[in-house]
């Protein structure tokens, strides 16, 4: 039986990757070093991750603390220089395993966690980096400050809990055109004077690089559909 993933093309799926978001910011006027591509590895293994690390790539995104944990310590003592960002849900009982593992938190969604990884930065000295997820969809199922609560939280997280807040992550609803919502994410930082923003996946990364993305979260598009 084929696998349903090829891991020999992660080195070419990256050079697709790369050379479209290089298009992408052409065509806005952006220089190509003002976006990070993130490489969604969840659900692949190490052996499918070290394509991508021995292809030179630096920069990827989990969305569970476990399988982070299972995968990534051994990745990251034999790879230099990985940044790890959390891109999934975060419950307060794992923060202590997450600031230790990742180097960037994008999905700060809510006070208990925000006050959580406060107390842990400030015990370990290890102050990391995070985004304020907004549920621009108002979704009851997805996590995220609604955009209406997100200028009180932003002000609550820089300014009362002293968090390194680089900017706002979000996740479009499935079923809706995905520019209205970066559109909307790239207004709320623009009131917050935030810069980082964090929205594109493998189908929209083009259209999100185009409404100002910093930053984009590709999966599918370089380590092929999830086993
Ligand atoms: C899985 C995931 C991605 C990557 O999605 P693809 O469609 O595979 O590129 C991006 N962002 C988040 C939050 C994810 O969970």
């Amino acid at each position: 039986m084929k696998s349903p993933y090829e891991p020999s093309n992660v080195r070419s799926n990256l050079l697709v990757v790369q050379n479209q978001l290089k298009s992408a910011c052409e065509r806005t006027k952006r220089s190509a070093t003002d976006v990070t591509l993130v490489a969604v590895s969840k659900f692949h293994d190490a052996n499918c991750v070290a394509q991508a690390l021995v292809a030179g790539h630096k920069v990827f995104g989990e969305n569970r603390v476990q399988e982070a944990q299972d995968k990534w310590p051994a990745l990251k003592a034999t790879y230099s220089d990985v940044t790890l960002h959390l891109i999934g849900p975060l419950q307060t009982n794992k923060v202590k395993q997450a600031v230790a593992l990742f180097d960037v938190i994008e999905t700060v969604d809510r006070e208990k966690l925000a006050r959580a990884l406060a107390k842990e930065f400030s015990a370990t000295g290890r102050s990391l980096p995070v985004y304020i997820q907004v549920n621009t969809g108002e979704e009851a199922q997805k996590a995220g400050i609604f955009p209406g609560q997100a200028d009180a939280f932003i002000k609550l997280c820089r300014d009362e809990l002293n968090l390194n807040v680089q900017g706002l992550m979000c996740i479009p609803p499935f079923d809706e055109e995905p520019a209205l919502h970066f559109a909307l994410l790239s207004k709320v930082a623009n009131r917050n004077g935030l810069s980082a923003l964090s929205m594109g996946m493998s189908g929209d990364f083009e259209t999100a690089i185009e409404l100002g993305a910093t930053s984009v979260r590709v999966g599918t598009a370089i380590f092929g559909s999830r086993p």
